[in-house]
Formats: C-alpha cells, structure tokens, sequence
C-alpha cells in the first residue's frame, strides 16, 4: 500500500510507440517511417518537425488511428490498438483524438455550431446537449461570436479556431495537429500559438506536425524525422 505523499504508479503514457514501421508497398516499396519510439505523457506538447517528405504525414496518420503500422505496436491510453477491429478504432478515434486537418475540413454549408456539433453525433447525448458542448467549445477558443456564421464567410483563423473547437468538443486525451500554421498569416499564427500555450496550461495534450520553427520553438518537446528516422531534440535546441 502506498503511505501518504508517496507517488502512486505513474499512468501509462498517453501516446506509446514501440519500434513502429510503415512501409507503402508500391512498387517500389518506400520506408516512409522506420522503427519510430516515441512516449508522450499527458499534458505533453510536442512538435515533430522535418523536411517534405519525410515521413511526418505517415506518423501523425498512424497517431490518429487513420492508418495502421507495418511493424510494431502502438498503445493508446494504454490500449494496444494494432488489434481492434476498424469499429473500435472509429470510436476510440471519435472519443480519445481531436484531429485538426491543414485544410479545416468543416462543411461549407454548415454554421460553425453545427460542424462542431457533427462531431458528436456518434456520442449519444440529446442534441440540447450537443449545443451546448459546441457552443462551449467554441468559446473556449473564442470564437463564439461566429457561431452561426458559415465557415465561407470567415478568415482562416476563424476556420482554424472552429476546426480546434470541433477537435476538442469530446474531450479527447490528445490534440493532433498537422500544420496548424500553414494556411495563416503570421500575426494570425501568433494568436493561435498563444491559444496552444493556453490549451496546453490548462491540461490538453498536444501534438503538432510543422515545418515552421516559430511553431516548434514554443512546443516542450521537439521530435525531428529525416527520411522516416525520428529522434528527439535535446530541450531548448531549435530556439
Ligand atoms: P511528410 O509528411 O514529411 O511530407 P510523408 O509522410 O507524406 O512525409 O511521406 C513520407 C514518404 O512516404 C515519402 O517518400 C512519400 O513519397 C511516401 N508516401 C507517403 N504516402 C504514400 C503512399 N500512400 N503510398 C506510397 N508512398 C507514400
């Protein structure tokens, strides 16, 4: 038994890959990621960093339970997911990881709080519910006020903070995000930085994919690939 003050056991890590390989089998085969270790605990935030075409696609849609390893084993929250069947990796997927796409992905013909709302459909609470969550959601990356625009008629950190705010309505264990800079300007890109510190203080997860130094050098952890090799930087060395 523990006596008082002792640390309990730690929890598993949020995000565990062990020796995990992806090779497309083409021909020609391509070895976009190679024997990949990683841990990340929670309330992490780590950057993964690296030239085109280096694999950081091919890791994050691993992560994000959109592609599955060649070799290796990946642990989510302590499940190993390479034995789930397509089902339960949708539900672990919707419930446990806010996926935040370059491009935003909302639906053009859809307000803010519906798109935010469309990601809990599968959640089973009435949609007063849902609303509210959404609308809640939407204002903790303040951009409540545009609640019942269209993403047509919003600027691209607008769209980005909806796309955020839909990534986090289910409370997911981890925030991926791929190039969450690459469609903004750079006083919009500095905003959104400012909400990833804030996000990140309050207890989220997050992970990003960028090739943006500015971006890397606010993450606490960095993890750089190069030709689907990954190792991680020692702190404070892209600054
Ligand atoms: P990054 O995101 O760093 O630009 P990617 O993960 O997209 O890199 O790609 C890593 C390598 O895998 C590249 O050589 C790329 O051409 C290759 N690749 C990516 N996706 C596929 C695929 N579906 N089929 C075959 N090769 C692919």
């Amino acid at each position: 038994m523990l006596k008082p003050g002792e640390p309990g056991p730690e929890p598993p890590p949020v995000l565990d890959l062990d020796g995990v390989s992806r090779v497309y089998p083409g021909p020609p085969a391509v070895a976009a990621l190679r024997a990949a270790t990683l841990r990340v605990t929670r309330g992490d935030y780590l950057a993964i960093v690296g030239p085109s075409g280096s694999g950081k696609s091919t890791l994050l849609n691993l992560l994000g339970l959109l592609d599955r390893p060649t070799s290796g084993t990946y642990r989510l929250d302590g499940v190993d997911v390479s034995g789930l069947a397509e089902r339960e990796r949708t539900a672990l997927r919707g419930g446990r990881i806010g996926f935040v796409f370059q491009s935003f992905h909302l639906l053009p013909h859809r307000t803010a709080v519906e798109n935010v709302m469309l990601a809990q459909v599968y959640n089973g609470r009435p949609r007063r519910h849902r609303r509210a969550a959404a609308l809640a959601a939407l204002g903790r990356v303040e951009v409540g006020h545009r609640a019942y625009a269209l993403p047509t008629t919003m600027s691209g950190g607008e769209r980005q903070r909806v796309a955020i705010a839909r990534a986090l309505v289910n409370e997911p264990a981890i925030l991926l995000c791929d190039e969450p800079t690459g469609n903004l300007d750079s006083a919009t890109s500095l905003r959104l930085l400012g909400l990833f510190d804030e996000l990140h203080a309050a207890g989220l997860t997050i992970v990003v994919i960028t090739h943006d130094a500015t971006v890397a050098e606010r993450a606490r952890r960095v993890v750089r690939i190069v030709d689907g090799r990954m190792d991680e930087l020692p702190a404070g060395a892209v600054r």
